[in-house]
């Protein structure tokens, strides 16, 4: 098995290369050139597996140059404390929480195990000998990379993030982690800044030359790598079996999934499960404010020339959706110019438009609409009234664009909702829509913590816990034409 680019130009990766590379060198995504498609025989045996187990059966066929003994490892790592859990909140509705991990958040379904693909690759390569991962963050990677990247041999990860743009709680959780190959810095400015700063230092051939004589190969740990998507698929397949096993559904019947969307990565993984024979229907796009993937869907024409929204699901706020690149190149019917075209196009005017057969082919596949802030903030507290449950507010926009599907559509057939967040990772959010602004006027974040979990007799996560009891290690704030700087000084040692 090897991975080419979605532009067609870059062939024959192996998967250890694709990891390690982040991005095809003709500025494509790599895509695996083929896929297993399991028959139904193949599908029931599956549902058989506990989760561990159902990851190595999906990996071996995609990491073909690892070993099953390395595959098991690297899961055995990553998936160790790491829970999902399939809730039904009535009759129908039925919730994927992805969140049960060392940072409350679904990224760490796929950062948890990415450190760990990255090193055994690392061992395999001639290329590099050490990685030094830059990031920038508006909060939730950040927190995600640095739990998973934590100790991992050969591996420096540097986060930056933006003084003011990320929440008490991320803040927290990011300036007090532990592991000797991390480092946090604050970055003087907003979000743009840090992740403009970050640009600059992959641009800087000069400094790559430099970081290169120490051993360094710079990359990244975003959700365009190959490494962080195929971890993904392997929970759609639980969900899916999990439904069976509760008589939700019966086996071989098909199944919705509505998925909060941001960058296009969790719900790619859920078209490429149903690619692989997953029995799934219709894949409910739900997009907040930042509407450009909804609107493509809808219209054929996608458009960033638009005002960038700050939301209250911020992990979703985003005018370029990298991952809808790699769902264009099958629904063109694997034109990689054609796709080529449209991301020069989205580079150089901010806009493109798919033709006639690719948006069917799309139509088919997906339904897409959007939730409003008020639409967030009044299902998050009906949601509640109604059934004692608690969504974080990019859960919450999922629960809103099904609400919206069902009317729209009629479709009564059984649907999993994707839940992303910890409701009490965005505690005042959750908090202020169901009990209003006033209560939690005069609090901090980790008074509406204790606030929130008294109210609603739901416990706290455990990591979100006695988070402000922790020492902070990470003080520094620079410039961002320091960032280079802060990086040369790191990776000196
Ligand atoms: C990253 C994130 C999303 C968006 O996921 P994509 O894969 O980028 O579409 C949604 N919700 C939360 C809480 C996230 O952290």
């Amino acid at each position: 098995m090897t991975f080419g680019s979605t532009r067609g130009m870059s062939k024959g990766y192996s998967f250890s290369d694709a990891v390690l590379r982040g991005i095809a060198p003709d500025g494509g995504l790599f895509i695996p050139d083929e896929f297993h498609v399991y028959d139904s025989f193949e599908l029931s045996e599956l549902s058989t597996l506990d989760y561990k187990s159902l990851a190595c059966e999906i990996f071996k066929h995609y990491a073909t140059d690892f070993t099953a003994e390395e595959i098991r490892a690297c899961v055995d790592k990553a998936y160790t404390g790491l829970d999902v859990k399939l809730t039904s909140v009535n009759g129908y509705l039925n919730v994927l929480e992805l969140w049960h991990g060392p940072t409350a958040a679904f990224k760490d379904m796929a950062l948890q195990i990415l450190p760990e693909f990255m090193s055994v690759a690392l061992k395999k390569s001639n290329r590099h000998d050490k990685i030094a991962i830059l990031t920038a963050t508006s909060g939730d990677t950040g927190s995600a990379a640095l739990k998973g990247f934590k100790d991992v041999d050969n591996i420096k990860l540097m986060v930056f993030y933006p003084v003011n743009g990320v929440s008490q709680m991320q803040k927290r959780q990011m300036v007090t982690q532990e592991g000797s190959n991390l480092n946090v810095v604050a970055v003087e400015g907003n979000f743009d800044d840090a992740q403009t700063g970050v640009k600059n230092i992959f641009a800087n051939y000069e400094f790559s030359q430099k970081m290169a004589e120490r051993g360094y190969s710079l990359s990244s740990a975003n959700s365009i790598n190959i490494g962080r998507l195929l971890p993904q698929v392997v929970y759609y397949f639980y969900a899916y079996f999990l439904m069976c096993k509760k008589g939700a559904v019966t086996f071989g019947s098909k199944i919705n999934f509505a998925v909060p969307t941001g960058n296009f990565g969790n719900i790619l993984a859920c078209y490429y499960a149903k690619k692989c024979g997953l029995p799934v229907n219709r894949i409910i796009c739900a997009t907040n404010d930042n509407n450009v993937v909804s609107e493509f869907m809808t219209t054929g024409t996608y458009n960033a020339n638009r005002k960038f929204m700050e939301t209250i699901s911020p992990a979703m706020d985003i005018l370029i959706s990298s991952n809808l690149e790699r769902l264009l190149y099958d629904m063109t019917g694997e034109d990689s110019a054609l796709v080529a075209d449209l991301m020069i196009s989205l580079k150089n005017q901010g806009v493109y438009s798919a033709d006639k057969k690719t948006m069917n082919n799309i139509n088919a596949h997906f339904w897409s609409s959007y939730a409003t802030q008020e639409d967030c903030i009044r299902t998050i507290k009906s949601v509640y009234e109604r059934y004692g449950y608690l969504i974080d507010p990019h859960t919450s926009v999922g629960f809103d664009v099904y609400d919206k599907y069902v009317i729209s559509t009629g479709d009564t057939t059984k649907t999993v909702t994707v839940s992303t967040a910890s409701p009490f990772k965005f505690n005042k959010t959750v908090s202020d829509s169901i009990f209003g602004e006033n209560d939690t006027a005069s609090m901090n974040e980790f008074e509406i913590l204790e606030y929130l979990s008294a109210k609603t007799g739901n416990p706290i996560p455990w990591p979100l816990k006695d988070l402000d009891k922790k020492t902070v290690l990470h003080k520094k704030v620079c410039k961002k034409s320091d960032m280079i700087k802060e990086v040369d000084e790191f990776c000196s040692k």
